[in-house]
């Protein structure tokens, strides 16, 4: 059974089937997804997918990409849905300087408001880290994040060399679809620096589809690809990576059963 750590289930790509979507991935190898939200409205509705399915816990946040939306009064609806035994992280949160949809001082100020939430609540919290890694290391860094909260960087874009910086920091790894893709030859380098102990897998649905199904829609059925490829590229069996990548994520939202 897999933990998928981050699949996007409340997106519109799901309207359609989001019920039969659920039923057959539960039904298959998916023990567990995380929902995670990327503004107040996905928040919410990660929040009511999560009271709806008892193995689907959520987090609630802004991504980068809308904090040119976010105010204070829509920060304090985010900590009251935070509130929610369901909501088990605040994410995802960070900068993305690849796309820059809110101007670079947005995301940082709102960076750094929702890492304060987070400690506040004393809650883990999901990185999306997009061309960022300096400057969201060093705001981790004047935020004393590494040492008052977990911290799990999804879908892990970073060098070799930011694993091994952000391994010291005790940071959680989640690795999705992109280490499948023939083009992705750093992957084997960045796998070794990530102990086994602080991976976790993600479809990131549904988006980043893994091969050999790159193009079409992505859902947590296919987090099979990245497993496999997680375990050839470590050397270890498929089911040894499938267990203790869950194990992991259980232990990171702090999920009992
Ligand atoms: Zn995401």
């Amino acid at each position: 059974m897999i933990f998928d750590s981050h699949a996007h289930m409340d997106t519109e790509e799901f309207n359609e089937d989001r019920a039969e979507v659920l039923e057959r991935i539960h039904s298959g190898k998916i023990s567990y997804v995380l929902n995670p939200g990327v503004d107040l409205t996905s928040s919410r509705d990660a929040v009511k997918l999560a009271e709806e399915y008892p193995w689907i816990y959520a987090a609630v946040a802004y991504h980068p990409h809308e904090t040119r939306h976010l105010s204070l009064d829509i920060l304090d609806e985010i900590e009251a849905l935070a509130a929610h035994p369901k909501v088990k992280a605040i994410g995802e949160i960070g900068l993305d300087y690849y796309w820059d949809h809110s101007p670079r001082d947005l995301q940082q100020f709102w960076f750094r408001q929702q890492i304060r939430l987070a400690e506040k609540l004393e809650m883990p919290i999901i990185i999306h880290d997009r061309e960022a890694h300096g400057d969201i290391y060093q705001i981790l860094m004047e935020e004393s994040a590494f040492d008052k909260i977990k911290v799990l960087f999804h879908c892990y874009s970073g060098s070799a060399e930011f694993a091994k910086q952000l391994r010291e920091k005790d940071c959680y790894f989640s690795i999705a679809g992109p280490v499948t893709y023939k083009n992705n030859k750093k992957a084997a380098g960045i796998l070794a620096e990530i102990p086994l102990d602080r991976m976790l897998v993600e479809t990131d649905a549904p988006f980043l589809t893994p091969e050999p199904f790159r193009g079409k829609r992505n859902d947590p059925s296919y987090i099979d690809h990245t497993v496999q490829k997680v375990a050839e590229l470590k050397g270890l069996s498929f089911e040894e990576v499938a267990a203790v990548t869950s194990e992991n994520a259980k232990r990171f939202f702090g999920i009992e059963e």
